[in-house]
């Protein structure tokens, strides 16, 4: 009696594997993508926190901003502000972040792509 041998055949693993790569390059770039914009959002929510408290801190003590002060008062308030550790900056009444340069502490809030940004 002839008994067939059941299994995948080397196309069919082929094909799959296939599939699954192109998936694979498809879903990583937008993971990537996903995690900095993330991390891009946590840096600018703690910058804002950090902002309000140290010109709460200004105010409180009845200083005026200096380097060495805000380093002083980063290093004694908090651990970690940015996921990635950037340097910080105080400018302007706005605390800057070296890698993350183009978000703003403020209230200035950017619309996602494809909706209309509020008014
Ligand atoms: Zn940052």
């Amino acid at each position: 009696m002839d008994k067939k041998i059941e299994g995948f055949t080397l196309l069919e693993l082929i094909v799959v594997i296939s599939i699954l790569g192109i998936l694979t390059a498809l879903a990583v770039p937008r993971l990537v993508d996903f995690i900095h914009k993330v991390e891009e959002s946590v840096c600018a929510t703690n910058l804002t926190n950090v902002e309000r408290l140290y010109s709460a801190y200004l105010l409180e003590n009845n200083i005026e901003h200096e380097d060495s002060i805000f380093n002083q008062f980063l290093i004694a308030c908090f651990n970690e502000i940015c996921p990635v550790n950037g340097v910080f900056s105080y400018e302007y009444g706005e605390i800057k972040c070296s890698v993350h340069e183009d978000i703003s502490g403020g209230n200035e809030e950017e619309a996602p792509d494809n909706e209309v940004p509020w008014l």
